[in-house]
């Protein structure tokens, strides 16, 4: 008998397979993003302790190669996130989120910053009492996210000359970043979406907030519903997924 393989795990979404088994998909602390076979998951609710619901936080113990289909050997659950599930806002909340992953991490390589990330992410908005920051955590991950697959945005200097002391710039979203005045022509305004200072230090710094610092963040409910548009439109375009706002 093989040693079963083991690491700590987030359910990202399951489909029913044959009578009575489960496909489930999980980011992993140790694989990235794998799929399991959990046999009799709708039988016996009891073999894997309610830990194969969307957003569960599991040890997952596997028999077989991770990257292969393996089996789902047992289970214990770390954190099945109750407070999330009983609000809908932050059920849509983690539900982007994850989203977010299964469209631009399906990947089996390891990547413990997405799994990190998504993990702190369920936490905090677990714990979050104001519905009106999960736009701005919402915005946070996304940054992060980009940042952690090399997919940021460039917005340090216009990716046209390099020129980086322009206060005006523009998001110039098929062209991948900031585009100072200079080198737009007139009609880029219809192409790309001006960004004010603090916007554009949000959007170069964002990703290196930490969000065990998440508390002491402000940015207003619609700056954060704004910004998270145009990182999507942008992130949608350049890898061709269509991704949640
Ligand atoms: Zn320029």
């Amino acid at each position: 008998m093989s040693q079963p393989f083991h690491s700590r795990a987030i359910v990202l979404s399951r489909e029913n397979f044959g009578e009575a088994d489960q496909y489930v998909q999980f980011l992993t602390q140790n694989w990235g993003v794998i799929t399991v076979l959990a046999r009799s998951a709708r039988k016996s609710k009891r073999r894997y302790v309610g830990g194969l619901d969307i957003f569960c936080h599991d040890d997952i113990f596997l028999r077989g190669d991770p990257r292969e289909r393996p089996y789902l050997n047992e289970l214990s659950v770390l954190n099945s996130f109750p407070n999330l599930r009983n609000d809908l806002e932050k059920m849509l909340a983690a539900g982007r989120a994850v989203q977010w992953i299964r469209r631009l991490a399906d990947m089996a390589t390891p990547m413990p910053s997405v799994y990190s990330l998504l993990g702190q992410t369920l936490a905090v908005i677990e714990k979050e009492p104001n519905p009106d920051r999960l736009e701005l955590l919402g915005l946070l991950f996304k940054l992060k996210l980009l940042s952690s697959l090399g997919l940021k945005p460039r917005l340090e200097a216009c990716v046209r000359c390099g020129e980086t002391e322009s206060r005006e710039i523009l998001f110039d979203i098929t062209g991948g970043g900031a585009v100072c005045r200079k080198c737009s022509p007139r009609e880029l305004s219809s192409l790309g979406e001006v960004l004010s200072e603090d916007d554009r230090h949000f959007l170069i710094a964002g990703d290196q907030l930490k969000l065990t610092h998440w508390d002491q963040f402000e940015f207003s409910r619609e700056k954060s519903s704004a910004l998270s548009r145009l990182i999507t439109q942008f992130a949608s375009y350049h890898t061709h997924q269509r991704l949640p706002v």
